[in-house]
């Protein structure tokens, strides 16, 4: 684990998320890294969870740091128990109560059948996107309901709606994700906290050009802007401008809901 410390001229402290503590998992790349650097330029200390990247994850909280607010990266694998106990553990030690946790760790499928993919893969991602993820809301809860406001924001996928075939541990981890968002959305919402989902489409990242490459031989994502809505593929930024306003006194009244972000489909 990294610690960093306070730039003295950060955001202001009217920024829309100055004196708030966020935790960003799967942070240091990717959409999650872009989701971190937004909370930041919102004034919000930012935890930066990552798996085993180190050096991607420094960087991004150097970029945090650049804002002029305060970042941390801790290492915990978001399908370990015990990693993920720590993790909740140690940032609300070095942070205090944690009342922004985005939930954006991920990994994608092998592409197999349900005939040919084997439990141990299911298991894996169930584990990755669903079971971190609810272990994590548990355990951040309490101190979460002690704030003026608690915000949880999952990233599934347009996955879940799509139910397209050779997808099924990925499809099913994003739906039991996005079921586990909209209950907790009605358990918390007497405690002040919002639930919300964002479910991208295709989007410009690590897992996004492994994914065009494995599903559809395209070596540069970016061939596929003249052909994607708006005329370019989404990028990180597109999904994290999304979960900044739903984090934001903006969207003071928005709970239970999910926001597909996929240019229209
Ligand atoms: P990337 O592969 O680019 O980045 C993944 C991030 O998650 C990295 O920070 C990685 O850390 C971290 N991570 C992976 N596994 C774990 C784990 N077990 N525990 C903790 N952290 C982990 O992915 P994206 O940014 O593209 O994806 C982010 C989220 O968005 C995922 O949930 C994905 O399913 C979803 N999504 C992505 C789409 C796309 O087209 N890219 C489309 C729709 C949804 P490290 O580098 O240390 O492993």
């Amino acid at each position: 684990m990294s610690a960093v410390t306070t730039n003295s001229a950060g955001p202001s402290d009217t920024a829309p998320l100055a004196g708030r503590t966020a935790l960003v998992t799967g942070g240091s790349r990717g959409i999650g890294r872009a989701i971190a650097l937004a909370l930041a330029a919102d004034g919000a200390t930012v935890a930066v969870n990552y798996r085993k990247d180190a050096e991607s994850a420094a960087d991004t909280v150097a970029a945090i740091e650049a804002l002029g607010v305060t970042g941390r990266a801790y290492a915990a694998s978001a399908d370990v128990p015990d990693e993920v106990a720590s993790l909740a553990e140690a940032v609300q030690a070095d942070l205090g109560p944690i009342d922004l946790l985005v939930c954006n760790a991920g990994i994608a499928s092998r592409g197999g059948t349900v005939a040919e993919t084997d439990l141990a893969e299911v298991e894996r991602l169930m584990r990755t996107h669903v079971y971190g993820a609810y272990q994590l809301c548990g355990a951040l809860l309490p101190g979460m309901r002690s704030r003026p406001r608690g915000d949880v924001v999952m990233i599934s996928s347009v996955a879940a709606k799509q139910f397209a075939a050779r997808t099924s541990p990925y499809t099913m981890a994003k739906v039991a994700l996005e079921a586990l968002a909209l209950t907790l959305a009605k358990e918390e919402r007497n405690n002040g906290i919002h639930v919300n989902v964002v479910a991208p489409g295709l989007v410009d990242t690590e897992m996004g050009r492994r994914l065009v490459k494995g599903m559809m031989g395209v070596e540069d994502i970016s061939t596929l802007d003249a052909s994607s809505p708006f005329g370019r593929v989404c990028r990180p930024e597109d999904i994290a401008d999304v979960v900044r306003f739903l984090v934001s006194p903006a969207a003071g009244y928005v709970t239970g809901q999910i926001v597909t972000v996929d240019g229209g489909g």
